[in-house]
Order: C-alpha cells, then structure tokens, then sequence
C-alpha cells in the first residue's frame, strides 16, 4: 500500500488497521460496513488529510466516527478536517480542549519549536470532542463491539482506551507504549500506575500506541512496570528527603538497568523534578 511517505499500515485485524507513522503519532483505522472510524486526528489538518487519503486507499467508505485517545495536539488538532464526523472523547479531554491557557502554551511551544508543521500551528482550529461519556461507551461497528474505557488519570486526565474484546486488541493510545518513555510533563503520576493496572487486566494480545510500534501483553505489563517504577522511585526519594537534584539522579539511576535503553529515555531526567514536585 502506498500510503504517506513515514506511514506503514498494517492490519491488525481484519478490518481494523494500524496506521504507524514513524517517529510522529499514530492513527488506527476501524472499517464497519456503513463507515469508518478513525482513532486519532493526527497533528495538524495537513496531517489529518494525509491520513483521510491513506484511508481511501482502503476503503471508498466514509470517516464517520473519529476518537480522540486523549487532548494532546499531536493527537487531536486534525479533528477540524472532521466536519460530518462524530468526534468522541472523554469528558476530561473535552475540558482540557477548551482551556485556552493549554492551548496556548503548546501552541507556543510548537510555535517555537522549528518543526516543519510550525507555522500550521498558528492556524489550528481546535475542535474538542462533540460527544463525551466519563467512564465508558460501546460502539458497533461492523457487527463488531468496540468498548471505549475510562480508568482514570494517567498521561493527561482524560485517556481512552478503545478495546476490541473479539480481536483482544487494544488501542492505548500514549499510556502505553512499547519500549518508550511517554510524555510527563501533563500527567498524574500519583493515579497513573492504578490506570495501568486496570488496563493490564484486559484480556489482550495486541496493543496499538499513540507512538511506536505495536505491542502484546508482555510488553504492555512491561510498560506498566515503568510507571510504577518510576512511581515508587520517585516517592522513595521524597521519603529519603533528597533535593531535586539528588532525586533526579537516584530515580535515574534505580531505572536504567532495565529501561536505560527505551525511546526517550535520555531526557527522562529532565521531567522528574515535575514528577517529584506532583508526588510532595
Ligand atoms: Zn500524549
């Protein structure tokens, strides 16, 4: 399949496509027998309608449903090249779609970043969700049941996982990932690791990202023990009364016999302080 330069699909299941982008956000594509369901809007419109092309190598159907894993820009500002679609979220990601201040400051962020899709940033129109539910929804789409779960605050405060029970797939969006170190800087360490432990429970075999590639169960609990390693560390060195400095570099340290060599794991450091100062 010829799809966007960066992109491989690949189907998961039948139907049900994977849509990676590599080193950029990932996208899934849930083909039912009236329309199409996308999972994640991508970055920016361009971005958005590079991936509606990509699903017209597919199927002629139209996107009628787009879900939202969470409110992070790289995921969610293409939901305005959406206008027929039902665009779904949690209630929480609606709330921080709507909260300008947030809005701003990763605009500015991207702004200044010196990434290609920069100067698009000024022209988003940040379109949140326009149907929420707060902890969980079941779609049928292609006779098939999809559930849409809310298990709490992690990456941000609003992350669904949408779980496809006859496929045990999951899509995890940036809680999970295999192998990389998610994005701190919006979440909730102190709820992050009982979310995760409720996502273990799903009886899974494959899991698709918001970043990198696919996964299965092993990799998804060893995701799990990231966080609660981070987790713990982290609190063990508020407990040893360790300034942030000294923090950073034992929770560092306890970490990189087993994750050292993870995607990001080199400016892992830079977000602790943060983790430390939400954990006090
Ligand atoms: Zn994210």
């Amino acid at each position: 399949m010829n799809s966007t330069p960066g992109t491989e699909i690949i189907e998961v299941a039948s139907g049900i496509y994977a849509r990676l982008h590599e080193n950029l956000t990932n996208a899934g594509i849930i083909v039912g027998d009236e329309g199409v369901l996308i999972i994640d809007s991508l970055r920016m419109p361009s971005f958005a309608r590079d991936l509606i092309s990509d699903v017209k190598l597919i199927t002629s159907k139209p996107i009628k449903y787009v879900i939202d894993t969470h409110a992070h820009w790289d995921h969610s500002w293409g939901n305005e090249e959406f206008p027929d679609a039902t665009i779904i979220g949690h209630q929480n990601c609606y709330v921080e779609m709507m909260d300008d201040q947030w809005n701003e400051e990763w605009r500015s962020k991207i702004l200044t970043g010196g990434d290609p899709w920069a100067e698009e940033a000024k022209i988003v129109n940040i379109t949140p969700p326009n149907l929420t539910f707060d902890s969980s929804m079941s779609l049928y789409i292609g006779g098939r049941q999809l559930e849409l779960l809310y298990f709490g605050r992690a990456h941000t405060s609003g992350d669904v996982f949408i779980h496809v029970p006859d496929e045990k797939l999951v899509f995890t969006g940036d809680v999970i990932q295999d192998r990389r170190v998610p994005y701190l800087g919006d979440s909730y360490p102190a709820d992050w690791p009982e979310t995760d432990d409720k996502i273990a429970e799903l009886p899974i075999d494959t899991f698709v990202s918001g970043h990198g590639p696919n996964g299965n169960h092993e990799d998804l609990l060893e995701a799990r023990s990231f966080i609660h390693e981070l987790v713990n560390a982290s609190k063990n060195a508020i407990q040893e009364g360790r300034n942030a400095e000294q923090a950073t570099e034992s929770v560092i340290e306890t970490l990189s016999d087993r994750f050292g060599d993870w995607v990001g794991f080199d400016t892992l450091d830079e977000r602790i302080p943060e983790v430390i100062a939400k954990l006090s």
